[in-house]
């Protein structure tokens, strides 16, 4: 029986998490369940997954949460302070599904804990990779990749050594045809409906403008210990072949699988076995057809952001980061357009100098200050 603290219950991959859980309960149980404001949510899923422990980020839902959950003898904590120790405490597996940098601190105490944790929270390993993989060393703390790429490499990576080449495929998101004219007026609501995934609003955007695969690039580099000459992405329009390693004798390993978070997941959550799932089986005939292209930089400039703050290392993939979680807000709000996601990124990127980053305070320092900045760019860009 493995114990379970799933931290981002309420979310896309902390909802398919609880999914599989629920399946089967002779092998998972949930100790903790953690999730942002939405504390109505969180207690209806801290009952149905008879967790011990429920916390809410957010302290003024405390109070709700605790009368929402009275009388079941859930313990229930709030704040920032308790979501780190929380993840710190022992369980099998921490599941980190929080959204963006708010992340960041738990995951970092669970690896502390040397507890393995199934990382969705990309941006943990974005913004402080150097961080997080050392202290999964000193702890030997594992980390299992639950992004549907990164997963599918480390299904089919052995020999990291002998490996020649990492490719992430991309499906191009949903304006993978259109030209930046076209791509100049579209809605918060056309970039979120993405053309395979159902995600998250942040990450959903993210596939939009291909940041998402750009910060895919760097957190591959952090998991696998691969550099950026042995790191490329193919457009892989229907989203089947999910990673590719190529191998120094020539051959190829690719994993395939259907477009759902669940099959990643389960390979997480019951690595080194495997358990069974309910998702549609993938049909290659029905498929018909595999295509792949070079991604179009010029369109989709956030990729070229993403791979010249890998290579730069130090607080680039940081600032990056922030930058592009305010300007996706400020898109998501209304505020800014969608091509001006990347030029608020690339306006914070030339106005921060690079700086290295060896502790989690100083990646909260730099993440501080790309905020600031990005939110100055993105306030004068609404104002105009
Ligand atoms: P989501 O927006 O659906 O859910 C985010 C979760 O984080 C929610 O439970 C929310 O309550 C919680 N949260 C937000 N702010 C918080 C805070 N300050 N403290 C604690 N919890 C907080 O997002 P998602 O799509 O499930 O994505 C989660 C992570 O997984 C992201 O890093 C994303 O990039 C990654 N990911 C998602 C998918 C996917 O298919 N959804 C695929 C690959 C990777
Ligand atoms: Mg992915």
């Amino acid at each position: 029986m493995k114990a379970i603290t799933l931290l981002g219950a309420t979310g896309s991959i902390g909802t398919s998490t609880l999914d599989l859980v629920a399946r089967n309960p002779e092998r998972f149980r949930i100790h903790a369940v953690a999730s942002g404001r939405d504390w109505a949510k969180l207690a209806d899923i801290a009952r149905a997954s008879s967790a011990r422990v429920a916390v809410i980020a957010d302290e003024g839902g405390y109070r709700p949460l605790r009368e929402a959950l009275a009388g079941t003898g859930i313990d229930v904590r709030a704040g920032e302070a308790a979501m780190v120790a929380t993840a710190a405490e022992p369980v099998d597996l921490v599941v980190a599904a929080i959204v963006g940098a708010a992340g960041l601190a738990p995951t970092l105490a669970a690896l502390e804990a040397g507890t393995t944790v199934a990382l969705a929270n990309k941006e943990a390993l974005i913004c402080a990779g150097d961080v997080m993989t050392a202290a999964a060393r000193r702890s030997g703390a594992r980390i299992l990749p639950v992004d549907s790429e990164h997963n599918a490499i480390f299904q089919v990576l052995e020999h990291v050594e002998r490996v020649s080449r990492i490719v992430l495929t991309a499906s191009g998101g949903p304006f993978r045809e259109r030209s930046r004219a076209e791509m100049a007026d579209v809605t918060p609501a056309e970039a979120v409906r993405h053309p395979n995934w159902s995600m998250g609003a942040k990450i959903s955007v993210d596939s939009a403008t291909l940041m998402n695969k750009g910060l895919e690039l760097i957190e591959a580099h952090h998991l696998f210990g691969v550099g950026p000459d042995r790191l490329g992405v193919l457009v892989h329009p229907q989203s089947l072949v999910h990673g590719l390693v190529e191998y120094v004798d020539g051959s190829v390993l690719a994993q395939l699988g259907p477009a759902d978070m669940r099959v990643p997941i389960a390979h997480a959550l019951a690595w080194p076995e495997r358990i069974p799932t309910p998702v549609k089986r993938l049909d290659l005939a029905m498929a018909a057809r595999l295509d792949f292209e070079e991604p179009d930089r010029a369109r989709f400039p956030a990729l070229a952001l993403a791979e010249a703050a890998l290579a730069a290392g130090g607080c680039r993939p940081c600032v990056l980061s922030a930058a592009n979680e305010v300007a996706v807000g400020a898109f998501l709000d209304g505020r800014i357009r969608f091509l001006e996601i990347a030029d608020v990124v690339a306006e914070t990127l030339e106005a921060l100098p690079a700086a290295p980053v060896a502790t989690l305070a100083e990646v909260a320092a730099a993440d501080a200050e790309a905020r600031a900045r990005a939110h100055s760019f993105a306030a004068h860009r609404a104002r105009r």
